[in-house]
């Protein structure tokens, strides 16, 4: 194989960046050249696509965001549109491609592997730890600390009120970020979307704590809840609980940026560095993840269909008995 590009698609996420560095470094020093496309699938369509060298990705290891921005695009979900991506391709001779992000990202790439025969490597890149075969995706341990930034700093708030707070944050088929920031941030409740919590559960957990004169509860809620949102949520708490004065927090798009964190660079780096080795091995339509402290690989086939249910059954237990 003598030229390969990486590219970033689907949500971008803290990581990326370190990620796509070790891809170039990687491929040039084994002698590989190494193409950038901007924008994701939009890019391989739009034929932006870009020579890397080693100085190209200097100084972004700390960066949160993606340098070769990211997109989401209809287009590539056509026959047409993948046709002309795959063009673009063969005309500088790429046969061998490394996709960042997550599911749709790996469903595009393993659409091109089969139709075209273009090498494909899947790195896992998505904050909301939601595939099958990495233990932990890019951008996911950097999303939880910063969410446990923000909970500290309105703990401080809610303890000086004796308030309750109802924090948002993202998920939409996966509390993996909920249920970590819950641990790590002392949280007095967590309402999970693969949990069915009722609304009694909760309040009988909230009028413990009143009882045992707790001073502010914290309530993470993840954005699937069956319930609804932390309005919604609140709302509903409110009219038959109102030991505290409630307020509502939704944390939104500040989970998805900022600095990534050593857990997140390192495990970028490591998947980045694999990606690129298993291309020059002849292996494709395979996701490169971590698993147990080591890197492995997984097909997209399984990453994609296999169910992910990722919740430590020892965090989710802890969620009660530390709360107390
Ligand atoms: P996130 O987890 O952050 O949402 P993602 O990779 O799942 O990341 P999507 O927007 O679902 O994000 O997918 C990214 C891109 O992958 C899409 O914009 C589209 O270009 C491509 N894609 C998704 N599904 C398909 C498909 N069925 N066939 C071809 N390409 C697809």
């Amino acid at each position: 194989i003598k030229n390969i590009a990486v590219l970033t698609s689907g949500g971008d996420a803290p990581g990326m960046n370190a990620c796509i560095r070790a891809v170039v470094r990687t491929g040039i020093y084994n002698g590989v050249n190494v193409f950038g496309v901007l924008q994701g699938y939009q890019g391989l369509i739009n034929d932006n696509i870009i020579p890397m060298d080693a100085r190209s990705v200097s100084n972004i290891i700390h960066l949160g965001g993606t340098i070769l921005k990211t997109a989401r695009c209809l287009e590539f979900k056509t026959d047409e549109g993948m046709e002309i991506a795959f063009r673009n391709l063969k005309s500088r001779e790429i046969d061998g491609l490394v996709v960042i992000g997550g599911d749709g990202t790996f469903t595009g790439a393993q659409k091109l592997g089969e139709k075209y025969g273009v090498q494909v490597i899947g790195v896992p890149g998505t904050i909301d730890n939601d595939l099958y075969g990495s233990d932990f995706t890019l951008g996911y341990d950097t999303a939880i600390n910063t969410v446990i930034d923000a909970i500290d700093k309105i703990r401080d708030t809610a303890d000086s009120h004796d308030r309750l707070f109802f924090i948002e944050v993202m998920g939409r088929d996966s509390g993996c970020i909920a249920l970590r920031s819950a641990i790590a941030s002392g949280a007095e409740a967590v309402l999970l979307p693969e949990k069915a919590t009722s609304l009694n559960e909760l309040i009988a957990q909230l009028e413990t704590g009143a009882s045992t004169k707790k001073s502010s509860s914290i309530v993470i809620v993840s954005e699937g809840h069956k319930h609804g949102g932390a309005y919604d949520i609140a709302k509903k708490v409110k009219e038959r609980f109102n030991h505290y004065d409630t307020k509502v927090t939704i944390l939104g798009h500040l989970q998805r940026g900022g600095s990534p964190s050593s857990f997140d660079r390192i495990l970028a780096s490591r998947l980045g560095f694999a990606a690129v080795n298993e291309l020059l091995k002849g292996n494709t339509m395979q996701m490169v993840g971590l698993r147990g402290n080591e890197i492995k690989t997984t097909s997209i086939e399984e990453a994609l269909t296999k169910h992910a249910f990722k919740l430590e059954s020892d965090l989710l237990e802890m969620t009660k008995v530390l709360s107390i």
